[in-house]
């Protein structure tokens, strides 16, 4: 009898691909499903007066309530969300949580302090690009009632590597809202000290890698002292992140940083437990 299939040498099955291309169907329909189960949420770290060692803003933190898995760490989900392009939609529901969060708790601060209450946003690059950014940040701003110099957008020196005059342009177009725009993470990667000057920047992040390292290492101690004096006399906004110890802060405060974000004061924490410790009966 003739044969009329073919043997097997046309399928060619490479197990390995089969399964990734099942992993990566997997974590995608996952992703998908937590953000529709509303599994991912904010979580909020304030950040305080370096002087005064008053709270005067928080930043919002994506966090992942898986129901099997437990909390599971931006450090995981945000590169995978990245991968599938979901960054947007989880940047944008963090957002919101932050907007919603910052109204709520202003409402209460109002009530002993004069102060206007700062949240700070990470922007991933896919984000910082959307077109349907601007229009979101004034629909928020309105919505929430919200000051526009409150919301800090934090975006990471590999927006502005390479910036074309598109990402110049984005980034006035943001400052022409009133939001202020802060650079995360510098000193880490191919940070230099020209994105500085040549960005429309209010406040500079140093990166929390550094912490650790500025009572022992004396090179890292003159980057970060220098790193803070060019941004002070460039009238930039200058955040510690990472700051774990009494002696950490006491070195910071003779160089004169403006802010302290790290848990030597506070971790990051739900806007339950903000509202908690800093609302009504705070
Ligand atoms: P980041 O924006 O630099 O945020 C600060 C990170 O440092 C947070 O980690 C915070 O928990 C941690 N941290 C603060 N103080 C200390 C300290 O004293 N010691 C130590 N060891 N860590 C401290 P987290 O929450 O795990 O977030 C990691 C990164 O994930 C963030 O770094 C940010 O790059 C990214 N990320 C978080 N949420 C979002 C989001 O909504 N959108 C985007 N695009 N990225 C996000
Ligand atoms: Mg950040
Ligand atoms: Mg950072
Ligand atoms: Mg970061």
């Amino acid at each position: 009898e003739q044969q009329l299939v073919p043997k097997h040498n046309v399928t060619i099955v490479d197990e390995e691909i089969v399964q990734a291309a099942n992993e990566t169907l997997t974590i995608n329909r996952n992703l998908i499903t937590a953000l529709k189960n509303e599994e991912f949420t904010a979580f909020f770290q304030p950040i305080v007066n370096a002087t005064s060692n008053q709270v005067i803003g928080f930043e919002a933190l994506a966090r992942w309530h898986h129901p099997d898995l437990g909390m599971i760490s931006p450090g995981v989900f945000i590169p995978l969300a990245e991968k599938h392009k979901l960054i947007i939609e989880l940047d944008e529901l963090v957002l919101e949580k932050a907007c919603a969060f910052l109204q709520t708790i202003q409402r209460y601060w109002s009530k002993k302090s004069q102060h206007r209450l700062t949240i700070h946003v990470n922007l991933s690059s896919p984000h910082f690009g959307a077109s349907a950014l601007i229009n979101n940040l004034q629909r928020l701003i309105k919505l929430y009632q919200l000051s526009p110099g409150q919301l800090v957008l934090e975006v990471t020196e590999s927006i502005l590597l390479g910036a074309d005059q598109e990402t110049i342009e984005r980034m006035h177009a943001l400052k022409a809202l009133g939001v202020q725009l802060a650079l995360d993470d510098f000193g880490t990667g191919y940070s230099s000290f020209s994105s500085l000057c040549n960005f429309p920047l209010d406040i500079v992040k140093l990166d929390k890698s550094y912490m650790s390292e500025i009572e022992t290492n004396e090179k890292a101690k003159t980057l970060v002292r220098s790193i803070i004096n060019m941004a002070q006399e460039l009238g930039m906004t200058t955040v510690a992140e990472g700051v774990e110890t009494a002696s950490q802060l006491r070195i910071l405060n003779v160089w004169r940083v403006d802010e302290i974000q790290g848990f030597y004061h506070f971790k990051p924490m739900s806007a339950e437990q903000a509202l908690n410790t800093f609302g009504e009966n705070g």
